[in-house]
């Protein structure tokens, strides 16, 4: 008798009115567009991009080069490989939940370089979306471990129009990490870092973060950093955050 009640539930469900909601809950970042941006590119260690390396910009506070090469862990996973694994994971994620992922850099290779800091920056407006999250791993003291999020301050003319809505980002990323499972920094005094001298964060036109996701020179983070069921668990947790920022109505769509 249960079995025939529940089949004929189903059936109900299935040609009343109840699938749209179901579905709307099961995408529901249906609308929203999201820039992420892997931070470095493999190439930027090429001697044959030195050059190109050496491009200058003013970004509103100092003037800084194209990009770097990052940091890499002990046993030389490079984190600009780290960042674009994660990166291609969270696009997976987002993309199941409805959203339109757009990525600065389409390749990790050694015969590739950049794009430029204030390229990574300016992209996110380019690209139509509501946000953008910057992907990054930090070189520290090895003993410190866990992740932080880095907001631009306000600077007149620069992220006047972003630095408001980026510190809410920065909130809910850190929030929705946290709830997720994230471990947040051991060394410093805050997972919140607020900063005026970022160039892919002074160059946006969208609220924009960078997310250093953890310490590449310490050991618990680096062994997490190196499998896939880690990368995997450390795009699950920016999914979150970003989940959680795009939850408030008319944020991301
Ligand atoms: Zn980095």
């Amino acid at each position: 008798m249960r079995l025939i009640v529940s089949v004929a539930v189903a059936l109900a469900l299935a040609v009343g009115g109840a699938a749209p909601a179901q579905a709307a809950e099961a995408r529901p970042l249906e609308g929203a567009v999201i820039a992420l941006d892997p931070g470095h590119q493999l190439g930027n260690s090429n001697p044959r991009f030195a050059a190109q390396m050496r491009q200058t910009r003013f970004n509103g506070t100092i003037t800084k080069s194209c990009n770097t090469t990052g940091t890499a862990t002990n046993a030389g996973l490079p984190e600009a490989t780290f960042n674009w694994r994660v990166a291609q994971q969270l696009k997976r994620l987002l993309e199941d939940q409805g959203a339109t992922v757009r990525l600065t850099r389409t390749t990790n290779t050694r015969s590739s370089w950049g794009p430029c800091v204030w390229d990574r920056g300016a992209f996110g407006s380019k690209a139509g979306a509501d946000l953008l999250v910057s992907i990054h791993a930090d070189g520290a003291p090895s003993t410190g471990r866990g992740f932080h999020v880095i907001a631009p301050s306000r600077i007149a003319g620069w992220t006047a129009d972003i630095a408001g809505p980026s510190r809410a980002l920065a909130n809910a990323m850190i929030a929705g990490m946290r709830d997720a499972g994230a471990t947040p920094t051991t060394y410093l005094s805050s997972p919140l870092s607020v900063r005026r001298d970022q160039s892919t964060l002074n160059f946006s036109d969208v609220p924009a973060v960078i997310v250093e996701l953890g310490n590449m020179r310490n050991r618990a983070d680096a062994a997490r950093m190196s499998t896939s069921a880690g990368q995997q668990a450390y795009a699950r947790e920016l999914a979150a955050g970003i989940s959680r920022y795009c939850a408030v109505q008319s944020r991301c769509r």
